[in-house]
């Protein structure tokens, strides 16, 4: 028998705006058993049925919805239908974008805005990396997997569902390989390559962070390029090569990349080395903490024409807020101080607890004690396959702006 979550009086608002997560404080009672991840049926206080959530008793999001329609049925080939709907809402995007009709590289599965709360897959080549982090999405492992391969015939599935927010949860870290029917069991590839509007990229997707690369970013990537012509360019953050590459790809006179990973400038370096197009002659990686070397460039009296900082999450959560708009400021303060006239700051964001109206004032503190002059000439955000639902803002995490200076 499936279990009933009965909401608290005037608690259903927001599930009446759709918006998929059921808080603790939300939930009146559980009426019948249910174990983590176990899907139960939803219903408001007169017992009005508002659709089917996962069932997470250890999270502060107590419940999930999977579906708002109360007669649809969570199972296997529900999973399958939702995976096989992302998949090809994708193809229609690979299109829009014009030049290359399939990316390498992208994100199949963007959680909550693609139905499917907890579940992230991102496709580099024939590879696809799986992120699992909600009891729900953990519960529904093999029919996600069946879905996965039936939509994209990729050959091998690595699954990364490492991260922190899985405590949350209370589910333990999974990593490797998945076995299922219709992968290829002796490939174990990885390090997939791919191809980004022309730039190639390996793509470590059991030691890289997240899946092994930054897609949120192609776009942006992109863009960047378009820039670079002609100037001289610092990439903040720049992990393995990903504005770097672009960067020499647009003709910039040279690129100086800077991050405090060992591994990640290693595997920066072998990604030119994929690239004999590029000129590496005008790279420069350098192994040093970005705060350090900001100052450090500012007191020799550097100056550079388009500037990137992309720095990590300073601020996971809005209670720690103020530390992380610190930490921004202070990037950014000599981001504009190191900018020749006219030079380009390209700055971000992907802090969920920082929002686009702070950020935006962060930087315009920054803009103002560094003594420059500053207009916003683009508002940024993750690529298109990474949408933002509607009814749930809090996945828009990405923000960026691109700025120009007197
Ligand atoms: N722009 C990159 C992604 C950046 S991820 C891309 O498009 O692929 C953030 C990077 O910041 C990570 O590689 C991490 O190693 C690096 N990092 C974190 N703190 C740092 C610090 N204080 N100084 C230098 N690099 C840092």
């Amino acid at each position: 028998m499936t279990a009933t979550l009965i909401l608290q009086a005037g608690k259903s608002g927001s599930l009446r705006r759709r918006h998929p997560w059921i808080f603790a404080g939300s939930v009146a009672t559980l009426k019948g058993r249910a174990r983590s991840g176990d899907t139960v049926i939803v219903e408001d206080e007169h017992g009005t049925p508002m659709g089917r959530a996962a069932w997470s008793p250890e999270s502060k999001i107590r419940a999930r919805m999977w579906t708002f329609d109360p007669d649809e049925i969570v199972d296997h080939a529900f999973f399958k239908r939702r995976v096989a709907q992302a998949v090809a809402r994708r193809l229609g995007w690979s299109v829009l974008r014009g030049n290359q009709i399939e990316p390498a590289g992208e994100r199949l599965l963007h959680g909550e805005a693609d139905g499917l709360p907890g579940v992230i897959a991102d496709r580099y080549g024939d590879t696809v990396v799986l992120q699992l982090t909600s009891a729900g999405a953990d519960a529904w492992r093999d029919a996600i997997v069946a879905g996965i391969v039936q939509a994209t015939q990729c050959k091998q599935i690595y699954e990364r569902s490492d991260s922190d927010v899985r405590k949350l949860e209370g589910l333990e870290p999974v990593t490797g390989w998945v076995e299922a029917k219709g992968l290829h069991e002796t490939l174990q590839q990885t390090f997939p390559q791919i191809d980004e509007h022309g730039v190639n990229f390996g793509v470590d997707v059991a030691g890289g962070h997240k899946t092994g690369f930054y897609l949120d970013q192609r776009d942006n990537r992109l863009l960047l390029r378009s820039l670079a012509k002609g100037r001289r360019v610092l990439n903040c953050f720049c992990y393995t090569g990903g504005f770097s590459l672009q960067a020499l790809a647009g003709g910039a006179a040279s690129v100086i990349s800077i991050d405090s990973s060992g591994p990640a400038l290693a595997q920066a370096k072998a990604n030119l080395a994929l690239n004999p197009h590029l000129d590496a002659s005008r790279a420069e990686w350098r192994d040093a903490d970005v705060f350090q070397a900001l100052r450090d460039y500012h007191k020799a009296g550097e100056m550079f024409d388009l500037i990137v900082l992309d720095p990590p999450k300073f601020a996971p959560s809005a209670a720690h807020a103020n530390q992380a708009a610190r930490a921004y400021k202070d990037i950014n303060l000599f981001g504009f101080k190191l900018l020749a006239p006219g030079g380009l700051l390209m700055t971000y964001s992907c802090s969920g607890g920082i929002g686009v109206e702070l950020f935006q004032k962060i930087v315009a503190g920054a803009a103002s004690d560094a003594g420059r002059d500053a207009r916003i000439l683009k508002r940024l955000m993750a690529s298109s396959d990474h949408p933002v639902g509607l009814t749930a803002p809090e996945g828009e995490y990405l923000k960026g702006l691109l700025i120009e200076t007197a």
